[in-house]
C-alpha cells in the first residue's frame, strides 16, 4: 500500500525547525554511539529544580490540585509574578495584568498571535533568539532584522537604529540579557527605547527570560522600571525556566496592558488552555519561597564566564566579548573558519563535532554568521576540556 502525504499548510513553508533543538539531538545521538562529546549547546541550566519547588509540585498532585485553572493562570501565581516585578524593578502591574503560559515560548507566541497581522513589520535585532522571527512569520507578519552595535560587552541593540524606521514597524522585540550573545542592554539605552516608543507609538516587547543572570554592578535594567511611560504599549515576557531551573515544568509569563493580555487569553483558551496546575503550584513556591538557589546559580555562572572568556580569547582565530548576562558567550570565529577553510560557521560546527567532538550552535541560526554560541551551562571540568580541545585544534594565540 503506498502512503500518500497530505498537503500540509502553507504556513509550514515559512518556518524552519529550531536549530538549537536540532543541535541538541545531534549531540545526543553522537553520545549514544559512545563518543565523549563536550556539549556547549545546552539552552538550559545544568542545575536541577530546587527541592522546595519540587515538593510543592508533588504536594499539588497529592492534594488533587489537578483540575482546569483560569487560562491566564491561578490568581496567586499572577499576583506573585506582579510582586516579583514590583520588588525587583518597581513595576506596578496587578494580577489582572499578568498572563501565564506553557513557558516563555508559548507566551511569546500568544503575544505574536494577538498583535500581528499579515503585512505587519516587526523589528528584531540580530543576533536574535531563534524563535522570534519564526513566530512573527507564523503570524504572516514580516521580521525586519536590525543591526546591533559591536561593543566589548558584545552586540548591543541601539534605539538609534530604529529612529528612521519606527513609523514602518508595529513592534520591536528586545531581549536582554540576550540569547545568544549574553549582552545586556544598558539602562540609558532602555530609556532611549522607551522615549522612542513614547514618541512613535511603537510597541515594545521585552524578553527578560535571563534577568536572574545579570553580572554587572547594580540592578538589571528591566523595561519595567520605565513602564509607567509606555504602559499601554509595553509587554514584558519572562519565564521560570532559567531563573529557577524549571525548563521542563513549562511556566512562562507576560506583564502588560490588559487588552493585549485578554487577546492572549482568548487564544490560549482555544490552545493549551493553561500550563499544568501542578506546574503552577510549583512556580508559586519558586517565587514565594527562599531565593538563595537563584543567587547560587548566578554566582556559579559568573565564575564560569570569568574563566571561559579569557580562555577562549587565548585560542587562535577566536575573539570573545565579555557579556554581561545569561549563560552564553558568542565569540567571533571568522579567524578559525579561515584557518580550517570553513566557508560558514555551520561548516565549522560540523568540523568541531567530527574532529574534536565539541558541540556548539552556529551563528547563522541567530542571524549572525561568523560566530558560535557556546553555553557554559556545563560542568566546569567539561568546559575546560572543551577549550583545551579547541586550543589543540586551532592553536594558541601568540602572547
Ligand atoms: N526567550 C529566550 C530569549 C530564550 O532563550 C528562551 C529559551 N531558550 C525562551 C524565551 C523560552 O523559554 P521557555 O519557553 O522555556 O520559558
Amino acid at each position: 500500500m503506498s502512503a500518500t502525504v497530505p498537503r500540509l499548510s502553507r504556513r509550514l513553508e515559512v518556518v524552519s525547525p529550531s536549530p538549537t533543538i536540532q543541535m541538541m539531538m545531534e549531540a545526543k545521538a553522537l553520545r549514544a554511539r559512545g563518543v565523549d562529546v563536550i556539549d556547549f549547546g545546552p539552552g538550559e541550566p545544568d542545575f536541577n529544580t530546587p527541592d522546595n519547588v519540587k515538593l510543592a509540585g508533588q504536594d499539588a498532585i497529592g492534594r488533587d490540585f489537578s483540575h482546569y485553572t483560569d487560562p491566564s493562570g491561578i490568581v496567586e501565581l499572577r499576583a506573585a509574578i506582579a510582586a516579583r516585578y514590583r520588588s525587583l524593578y518597581g513595576g506596578d502591574w496587578t494580577d489582572a495584568e499578568v498572563m501565564t503560559g506553557v513557558g516563555g515560548k508559548n507566551v511569546l507566541f500568544l503575544l505574536a498571535m494577538s498583535l500581528f497581522d499579515p503585512g505587519d513589520r516587526v523589528g528584531i535585532y540580530a543576533p536574535y533568539w531563534v524563535s522570534f522571527p519564526e513566530q512573527v512569520r507564523l503570524c504572516g507578519a514580516e521580521p525586519v532584522i536590525l543591526r546591533c552595535e559591536e561593543t566589548p560587552e558584545g552586540p548591543i541593540p541601539r534605539a538609534r537604529e530604529l529612529e528612521t524606521r519606527a513609523g514602518d514597524l508595529k513592534a520591536v522585540i528586545l531581549n536582554s540579557p540576550c540569547n545568544p550573545s549574553g549582552a545586556v542592554i544598558p539602562g540609558d539605552e532602555v530609556e532611549r527605547f522607551v522615549a522612542l516608543s513614547e514618541r512613535t507609538g511603537l510597541i515594545l516587547i521585552s524578553d527578560e527570560t535571563y534577568d536572574a543572570f545579570h553580572y554587572g554592578r547594580g540592578a538589571f535594567a528591566s523595561f519595567a522600571a520605565q513602564a509607567k511611560r509606555v504602559r499601554d504599549r509595553l509587554v514584558i515576557v519572562n519565564s521560570l525556566s532559567k531563573a529557577y531551573a524549571m525548563t521542563g515544568w513549562r511556566v512562562g509569563y507576560a506583564l502588560g496592558p490588559k487588552p493585549i493580555l485578554d487577546g492572549m487569553k482568548k487564544i490560549q483558551s482555544h490552545d493549551a488552555t493553561h500550563t499544568a496546575a501542578c506546574a503552577q503550584a510549583a512556580a508559586l513556591e519558586a517565587l514565594r519561597g527562599p531565593q538563595d538557589s537563584v543567587a547560587r546559580m548566578r554566582d556559579e555562572y559568573r565564575r564560569r564566564r570569568d574563566e571561559l572568556v579569557p580562555a577562549l580569547n587565548r585560542v587562535r582565530g577566536v575573539t570573545c566579548p565579555m557579556p554581561g548576562g545569561a549563560f552564553y558567550v558568542f565569540p567571533d570565529v571568522r579567524g578559525a573558519m579561515r584557518a580550517l577553510d570553513c566557508g560558514s560557521s555551520a561548516a565549522l560546527v560540523q568540523r568541531l563535532m567530527t574532529e574534536i567532538a565539541v558541540a556548539a550552535v552556529p551563528g547563522e541560526a541567530f542571524g549572525a554568521p561568523g560566530h558560535l554560541r557556546l553555553s557554559y551551562a556545563l560542568a566546569p571540568d567539561r568546559m575546560r576540556e572543551g577549550v583545551a580541545r579547541l586550543r589543540r585544534l586551532l592553536g594558541e594565540k601568540p602572547e
